[in-house]
């Protein structure tokens, strides 16, 4: 159910109805906009009345949800989230798409990575991206470099001013990623692992939810509301592909469509990894520019220093030249760097 209120209901009056809805038991979160406050609440509203609720004073309406995903729709919080880091990056809502990129796995070669983010800086990308935890199918492949990969991945990030990015597993591991990293990222695999989402919820740093290999974007929509619910809202979506019919040319199939629909019903910024969603690198440009194009908030893509001999996925890794020329394109469709004047900042 959301509550809105009137434009001029006072403090006391929102008071009195958070309070009504404490006392039937249930949690309410406020949404403050620039014009009206609206109230969201959430657990079983069996016994709560929408016509008492209606009735209290400086209420305008009140409207059942039929979704439910309830704070991360737009019924609930009609702006757009964006969210902001310490140097100033913004993602979400109108602001100009951003580029996360890196390696699959962080590796031993710590100057193999400090290339990757030079290039990702020199090429004006604001996220450095590599797993130190690797959810990997086969138990025989390289799993990680754990903390190390963590050390090196925030070098590279200090060395370069770049964000950092990696993968968070298991709840066990999230004060030591918090530690080093400025996002986290619940890998597809574990889109669905409620107590991870659950004490992601109760960090402050923004976390980053792939879409699940056959998840609907309500389940989608559904893992971030466990984030928000349990109270952080700093959640970026990625729609990185679900599995087909046909894999024989692409690893997934790359939902852009989910793009405009996730924008349509959530205020939440989403994000397309064309590298996972299809498994190739020639790929990357066409699918990343379609999802541009559609309206994602930005890019993840695979780049490695020397893809042949990479540890994980460096068949769909773009090589230090290749993602140059890609992302030159990447960025005229952007409009952040203009080439033409040789401003590029
Ligand atoms: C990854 O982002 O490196 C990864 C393993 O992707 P996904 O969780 O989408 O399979
Ligand atoms: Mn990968």
């Amino acid at each position: 159910m959301i509550i809105v209120m009137e434009h001029n209901a006072t403090k006391e009056q929102l008071q009195r109805v958070t309070d009504f809805i404490a006392n039937k038991g249930m949690k309410s979160y406020i949404h403050q906009g620039d014009l009206l406050n609206v109230v969201a609440v959430i657990g079983d509203e069996i016994n709560l009345n929408a016509e008492s609720i209606a009735a209290l004073e400086g209420v305008a309406n009140v409207k059942k949800i039929q979704e439910p995903y309830k704070l991360v729709s737009r019924v609930a919080h009609p702006e757009d989230t964006v969210i902001e880091f310490s140097n100033g990056v913004k993602v979400g809502g109108l602001e100009k798409p951003v580029l996360m990129v890196g390696p699959c796995s962080v590796e031993k070669d710590y100057e193999g990575l400090l290339k990757v983010a030079k290039a990702a800086k020199e090429m004006g990308c604001q996220f450095l991206r590599g797993g130190a935890f690797k959810p990997r199918t086969s138990p025989y492949d390289f799993q990680g470099l754990e903390e190390k990969g963590l050390q090196y991945l925030a070098k590279a990030g200090r060395e370069t001013g770049l964000l950092v990015v990696s993968e968070v597993m298991d709840t066990m591991d999230i004060s030591l990623l918090c530690q080093y990293v400025d996002v986290l990222q619940v890998g597809a695999r574990n889109m669905q692992n409620f107590k991870l989402l659950k004490a992601l919820g109760r960090i402050k740093k923004p976390v980053m939810i792939k879409r699940g290999p056959a998840a609907t974007i309500k389940e989608l929509l559904l893992a971030a509301e466990y984030v928000v619910s349990n109270g952080n809202p700093n959640v970026i979506l990625c729609e990185r592909g679900v599995k087909g019919f046909d894999s024989q040319f692409s690893r997934n199939v790359l939902d852009i469509a989910a793009v405009p629909i996730i924008r349509k019903i959530s205020h939440l910024p989403i994000i397309v990894d064309p590298s996972h969603g299809t498994g190739k690198r020639y790929l990357i440009e066409p699918m990343g520019k379609a999802a541009l194009v559609a309206g994602a908030h930005g890019l993840m893509y695979e780049i490695h220093h020397d893809p042949d001999n990479a540890m994980c996925d460096g068949a769909q890794s773009l090589n230090l030249d290749q993602f140059k020329e890609v992302t030159k394109s990447l960025n005229k469709l952007i409009g952040r760097i203009d080439y033409d004047n040789k401003n590029n900042k």
